[in-house]
């Protein structure tokens, strides 16, 4: 799945319990879903009947009995919704009813069972024995963050293995809240031109991580695996898919005519996998040995927007099976585009789930960069299919074994469709888990089992440091033990944990069979504490030592890291290693140089920073500016992330750090100049609102005019350079030099903007986010219309995107307030894109204070009716309040964070922990640098 950080609001919605008793005496038989199907789907459906509240306390152990083993499930799901309301259907009605069969195994005598369920009214309980005698019980909902259904039986269930059949009959609601089992509206274009657009329906599901209790009351951990078989139950003219190939077949009842699809038994899997669509979609079908589809609405498909990923997906999984060493192991992959979807993927066994811009690309209006957003989806989403789908981690402290491995493998996958992104790790992966990881408040990649209980716990885990720490660590891991060894290693962990469940010491012990070096003692300090060090190597006396690298000077751990020390040297660049695994200082003789240079972490294969004494600082600053390419293009990049953070954690004099931006004006590489201008665009975040922002701009524009002019013939032709990093560099200068006023950007995209709204949009697809926002801000109302409009006519995703993302660009404050209004009404912006569109806005130096007022207004509203899911809070936190550094601001946070302690709703706790850190560091950095900055700044004019 992709990153996310959320929050529960399951405390929040009422902390009570309600017990029912089932009628004793009663004979009630386990009921087959063909009874089911003729005895209960009423006419109009159900209300679902007020649970009685009582409070109670939050169990201490929120976890289930180890000794009840479900085995296998029978679910049946009747959703009641039409896809397309017409003439002929006036009942619309977004309830479901569902019975559920579950055959478990007990190892101990016990009299009470556990299992989840949640927002599903439960209307009968049963269990039997499996000779079929039913055993007397009562059963008890407990309304708070527990979502236990506790069933209490008179006599008890009997240990040693027995087997027992759990029957469960519910109902349950279809919102529109993005987990669970939830609705999408979208609107098709109607067959005939001078008609309306049709409003559709559909249904579907995302139950990562805890949300399958949602759709039916189940054993809802993940290492409580079973196999599924699944019945749904829907109107005629909707497709149901799930996790296999269903097959079809029409019945009456009371009357009407409904359409029953059964899907085969599912492998032993983890109930956070399971999936279900119910749409009227369209497919692209792929040519190959397994059953594949690519399913999106119907213009879509007839458009070829799903050609893309049709001839990618087979070369993806064919590679993953060469590299894994095991086939793909199910009849079916099927992959679908949803108009709302809260996670780029989520990769459902056989059925994945994408956001449309995950999975479609449009040919004429798509970016190069759109297109690898695609094959980059699809390849975390197939990686998945055996990391954390045929072996699942035991429980979520270990959530970083399916995402890290997961993003770890896309950069291989995507080689299968011709992208070579493997460099790019280090900006995308590395260097933002560098950012999270450098606060007290981050946490180790896996985390003590009992830490993680709660919904809000597990969900805040989907966070850079399990996602790109993850990576980057498995990647540091690949080169320590080279990448052949490593391989191996994973290919017997799939190979010995196949459908099971792991803990990362499993991992290791099979990895450790391919190689002679000690990798507990190396991997543990990595995977089990939080932070990274920082090696500091002095060059007159070849001292080298480590350090926690915290971005807010304080007390961290002092238990040191094993670290690989790779280095080369001016006199001698043959790459040379070196383990450290004490704090030090330690005398390296090899460090100890006279005239030449010593650059460590060589391609960043490491996780840490690397400082020097000045001396050694300022010879590479001279190298680079002599003779750039003597140093690897990857520490280009690295050297200018390191200077910057460490001036941050003010282990560093900044001007060292400015320093070194100066040879850019030779490099017209992407790496370097993209950690460059990250780095540029947090002293901008700091400074923007002061008398430094215009030596800072003037600067910037001097520096990007060389790379501007490096691509403008490409510009003014409307083309694009051939290589992919050149083609995000002309991103990057096109963006820059607009957004810093230099006059030939300015009016380049003023020109083709005009055009564009006079009817010919020949803006270049790569280029149109950066030339939509140029012409926004320099533009007025109209133009601002102009670009709503379109983004409301267009119907793909990707365009969208890039005309929302505009629309943010404005310097007009009633503009700015009115898009931010807009963000809550999904009928305007998408659940799913709240959150990143209020950062857009918050990102504008206009914007920003417009859009804090706005959450800190909203907080209340905002939690309660998105807090819930995988939407991310904790990033809408991060990012409304990445420029914070001044007194106000932090009093304004830590007001937020004393609201929310006296609510006790915890909601994005972590998240808003390591904001108020991040802010109490730039307040302090600000203060002591901010001379300093304008006076260097001031020096470059
Ligand atoms: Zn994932």
């Amino acid at each position: 799945m992709a990153k996310a950080t959320g929050i529960s609001k399951a405390v929040a919605v009422g902390i009570g319990v309600i017990t029912v008793s089932s009628v004793c005496g009663l004979v009630l038989m386990v009921v087959m879903f063909q009874l089911e199907i003729e005895g209960n789907p009423p006419l109009v459906p159900p209300t679902p009947t007020k649970p009685q509240v009582i409070p109670t306390d939050l169990p201490t152990n929120l976890r289930l009995f180890d000794y009840l083993i479900p085995e296998s499930y029978n679910v049946v799901l009747q959703p009641y919704f039409y896809g397309a309301i017409t003439n002929n259907y006036t009942n619309q009605s977004f309830f479901f009813t569902g019975n559920s069969t579950v055959k478990f195994k007990c190892m101990k005598d016990s009299k009470t069972i556990f299992l989840h369920v949640h927002n599903l009214n439960v209307t009968n309980v049963e269990v039997k024995s499996d000779s079929n005698e039913i055993l007397k019980s009562s059963y008890t909902i407990h309304y708070n963050a527990s979502n236990f259904l506790e069933i209490q039986l008179e006599g008890k269930l009997s240990g040693n293995g027995t087997y027992y059949h759990l029957f469960t009959n519910f109902e349950g609601e279809l919102f529109e809240n993005l987990n669970g089992l939830y609705v999408n509206r979208y609107t098709e274009k109607s067959k005939d031109e001078d008609e309306e657009d049709e409003e559709r329906f559909l249904a579907t599901s995302l139950l990562k991580p805890t949300d399958a209790r949602r759709v039916f009351p189940c054993f809802d951990e993940p290492a409580l695996k079973a196999t599924f078989k699944i019945t749904i139950i829907h109107r005629p003219g909707i497709k149901a898919l799930s996790n296999g190939v269903g097959d079809e077949y029409s019945i009456e009842i009371h009357g009407e005519e409904w359409v029953v699809t059964q899907f085969p038994t599912t492998p032993n899997m983890s109930t956070y996998l399971l999936a279900f669509t119910l749409s009227d979609f369209t497919s692209k079908s792929i040519p190959a040995g397994t059953y594949m589809h690519i399913y999106a609405h119907r213009e879509a498909i007839a458009a070829g927007h799903a050609d893309y990923a049709a001839e990618i997906t087979h070369p993806i999984l064919i590679r993953y099976e060469k590299e894994f060493g095991l086939k793909y192991p199910l009849q079916q992959l099927d992959q679908i585009a949803l108009p709302d979807f809260s996670v780029g993927v989520m990769e459902n066994w056989g059925l994945i789930s994408y956001q449309e811009s995950g999975l479609l690309y449009d040919k004429e209006t798509g970016s190069t960069f759109d297109k690898e957003r695609v094959a980059t989806q699809i390849a975390h989403g197939l990686a998945h299919q055996w990391f954390g789908n045929l072996v699942t981690m035991r429980w979520w402290n270990d959530l970083w074994l399916n995402e890290a491995f997961s993003t770890y493998m896309s950069y291989i996958g995507v080689e299968a469709a011709n992208w070579d992104l493997k460099d790019l790790i280090v900006l995308r992966e590395i260097q933002s888990a560098f950012q999270v990881d450098s606060l007290n408040s981050s946490h180790p990649l896996s985390m003590y089992e009992n830490d993680i209980q709660t919904f809000s716990e597990i969900i805040e885990l989907f966070d850079d440091v399990t996602y790109s720490k993850g990576a980057a660590v498995l990647r540091m891991l690949s080169s320590f033990m080279t990448e052949t060894a490593f391989m191996r290693g994973v290919k017997t962990y799939l190979n010995n944990f196949k459908y099971n469940n792991t803990v990362y010491s499993d991992l290791l012990e099979c990895l450790q069979k391919e190689t002679n070096l000690d990798l507990e003692g190396f991997m543990s300090t990595w995977i089990e504490q939080v932070g990274y060090p920082v090696i500091t190597i002095i060059t007159q006396t070849g001292e080298t030592s480590q350090e926690q690298f915290l971005l807010k000077p304080g007390v961290g751990h002092n238990i040191p890291w094993q670290v690989q020390i790779t280095y080369i040297k001016s006199d001698d660049l043959g790459l040379k290693k070196d383990l450290l695994k004490v704090n030090g200082p330690v005398r390296r003789p090899h460090f100890q140089l006279k005239d030449e240079w010593v650059l460590a972490n060589i391609n960043c294969t490491g996780f840490y920073r690397v400082n020097y004494d000045e001396e050694n600082w300022n010879k590479l600053q001279m190298q680079l500016e002599e003779n750039h390419d003597i140093i690897p293009l990857i520490n280009r990049g690295q050297l200018i992330d390191d200077a910057f953070n460490l001036a941050r954690a003010h282990r560093l004099d900044l001007n060292i750090a400015l320093n070194l931006t100066q040879f850019l004006v030779n490099d017209t590489e992407y790496i370097p100049w993209e950690s460059a201008l990250k780095n540029l665009d947090h002293l901008i975040l700091m400074f923007d609102r002061s008398e430094v922002y215009g030596a800072m701009t003037k600067y910037l524009r001097k520096q990007i005019t060389g790379l501007y002019e490096h691509f403008e013939e490409y510009t003014k032709n409307a083309t694009i350079p051939v290589d992919y990093t050149d083609q995000l560099n002309q991103v990057n200068a096109i963006s820059v030099a607009c957004t810093n006023g230099l006059p030939d950007c300015i009016e380049m995209a003023r020109s083709l903007f005009i055009k564009y709204k006079n009817g010919t949009n020949r803006i270049h697809p790569n280029l149109r986010r950066a030339i939509y926002c140029s012409a926004i801000a320099t533009g007025d109302e109209d133009d601002w219309e102009f670009v709503w409009e379109e983004y409301q006519r267009t119907t793909v995703a990707a365009e969208k995107d890039k005309l929302r993302y505009a629309l943010s660009c404005t310097k007009e404050i009633w503009l700015l307030n009115r898009y931010l209004e807009y963000t809550l009404d999904p009928s305007k912006i998408r659940k799913m894109d709240m959150v990143s569109t209020i950062n857009y806005i918050a990102k504008n130096v206009a914007g920003q204070p417009l859009a804090w007022g706005f959450v800190r207004s909203k907080w209340s509203y905002i939690t309660q009716e998105y807090g819930a899911g995988i939407i991310s809070l904790g990033s809408l936190l991060d990012g409304v309040t990445k420029r914070f550094s001044r007194d106000v601001e932090l009093e304004e946070l830590k007001q937020l964070q004393r609201d929310q302690d006296k609510n006790e709703n915890g909601f994005a706790a972590r998240a808003l922990q390591q904001v108020i850190e991040r802010t109490e560091a730039n307040i302090k950095w600000v203060n002591e640098n901010k001379q300093n900055v304008k006076n260097w700044f001031n020096g470059q004019l």
